[in-house]
């Protein structure tokens, strides 16, 4: 089909589904979409959105919509893929290739670059790991973890606010290990999310052996963000059952969570026991001169110059975060590189100012209240109000769920914040909404966008 045809086919699809979706979801998913192909013989339309985030949104929540506003312009389709259409990839399959001298150089696809057995990301190295007062103890004791794996700080525990390099660590400790033993040690990088969702589908389908098998065969097992396993009692028994046979077989168990194991508070007293038998150390803020220091050392990998009077605006404007610092950094080096601007004072100074801006939407109840209701496609006051009818009560729960597991919040808190409610109408919502996702894949992947939505403060 030729590219024209594709376009207008394309453009009839949109005005059909500009009907069924709310304005600013219709924008904000489908702004820059395209339809990249068409195949007649398989009859497979292939779908090009934004990014990731925006793929998996669009797949779980507009599928059925999309194929039937295609089919009603073209019968020959019958199966709708989504792939992920940045302006690179446009590159790639419309314009002629680059050549072979730019694409050095060239930004990557850094989920490519995770290793597929170990799950580790290269670029997370002891190196690459500015040392300070804030985090020295951390690093110290990491060293020492990968240097006498499963002898000498076991389990290893580490915690710290977001941002401030306890993925880069642990994944530094796992890089290190591969690097010393080679194959001859196995390692694997888990998100505690991904944790979660392999015991949901094992349970589901009554594979429990193979969850066992994958977790109990690992000589260094990393899990990253374990607060989140908190409160969820099959994942977590099945994470002491794991911890328990790794930890008597002399295997390395390494954690992060952004509080220490006291803090957490629904997790269960013999796993919270555990963690606290082995080895715990904290990351806190870095301070101005370190600060100064990773600006330096980010800027060198880039292969990019930062004048001092910039860094130093950077470290004295961006307080806490280490992430932030890395995403003005990026910022400012597309400013110089893409545009082939120069960068002065003041023009980085505006940048960092709009990153500190977009950075201070934090999240609190209104905000999730508002992203439940923008991907429910439900107002404010619906979720509120008394509403019985089914479109309206499973968002509703799914909010109060929310409160509890994002935000942590009391049960009388959040029944007053959602409409006024008894506490007790919190408790059931958010025992159903928590039971019902570990048997309904569906709704599973919903509460998993919506995080990721409320978490991208956008
Ligand atoms: P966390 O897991 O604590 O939320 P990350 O490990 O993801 O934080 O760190 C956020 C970003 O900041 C990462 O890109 C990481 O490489 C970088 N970073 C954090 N601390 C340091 C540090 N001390 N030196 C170099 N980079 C750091
Ligand atoms: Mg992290």
């Amino acid at each position: 089909m030729p590219i024209n045809d594709l376009k207008t086919l394309w453009e009839k699809t949109l005005s059909e589904l500009e009907l069924q979706i709310s304005k600013p979801n219709f924008l904000t998913w489908f702004k820059n979409s395209r339809l990249v192909n068409k195949n007649p013989q398989t009859g497979v339309a292939t779908v090009g959105v934004n990014n990731n985030f925006a793929k998996e949104w669009v797949q779980s929540k507009y599928h059925k919509a999309i194929l039937e506003a295609l089919q009603n312009f073209d019968e020959e389709i019958s199966r709708v893929e989504y792939i992920v259409f940045s302006p690179e990839v446009e590159e790639k399959i419309f314009k002629k290739p680059k050549p072979q001298i730019e694409e050095v150089g060239q930004v990557g696809f850094p989920e490519f670059s995770v290793h597929p057995e170990t799950n580790l990301h290269p670029r997370y190295t002891f190196n690459g790991f500015v040392v300070g007062s804030s985090n020295e103890l951390a690093y110290a004791a990491s060293l020492a973890v990968a240097k006498e794996v499963g002898k000498k700080y076991n389990p290893f525990f580490v915690y710290g606010g977001t941002g401030l390099g306890k993925t880069h660590l642990i994944q530094a400790i796992g890089n290190e290990i591969t690097k010393t033993y080679k194959n001859r040690v196995k390692v694997k990088y888990v998100p505690s999310e991904r944790f979660v969702n392999d015991v949901v589908w094992a349970i589901r389908s009554k594979r429990m052996d193979d969850i066992k098998n994958k977790y109990r065969t690992i000589d260094v097992l990393i899990i990253d963000d374990v607060q989140f396993i908190g409160g969820k009692e099959r994942s977590e028994e099945e994470l002491f059952h794991t911890f328990n046979i790794l930890h008597q077989n002399n295997k390395q168990i390494i954690i992060s969570s952004d509080r220490p194991p006291s803090a957490i508070p629904v997790l269960e007293e013999r796993l919270r026991s555990r963690f606290e038998a082995g080895m715990i150390v904290d990351i806190t803020y870095p301070d101005y001169e370190m600060k100064v220091a990773i600006i330096k050392n980010k800027t060198q990998e880039k292969g990019f110059d930062l004048s001092d009077d910039i860094s130093h605006l950077i470290a004295s404007k961006i307080q806490r975060n280490v992430r932030e610092i890395e995403g003005v950094i990026n910022k400012l080096h597309f400013y110089k590189e893409y545009k082939g601007k120069d960068l002065d004072v003041k023009t980085a100074e505006e940048i960092i100012n709009n990153t500190i801006q977009q950075a201070a939407v934090n999240i609190n109840p209104a905000h999730i209240l508002k992203c439940v209701g923008q991907f429910f496609e439900i107002s404010q006051n619906d979720i509120l109000n008394k509403s019985r009818r089914k479109e309206i009560v499973l968002p509703r729960q799914v909010a109060m769920f929310l409160l509890r597991d994002i935000l942590g919040m009391s049960y009388p808190d959040i029944g007053e914040k959602v409409g006024k409610r008894d506490h007790t109408t919190a408790i059931h919502s958010y025992e159903k909404i928590a039971l019902e996702i570990t048997k309904n894949r569906d709704l599973n992947q919903k509460i998993i966008l919506l995080k990721e939505l409320i978490n991208k403060n956008p």
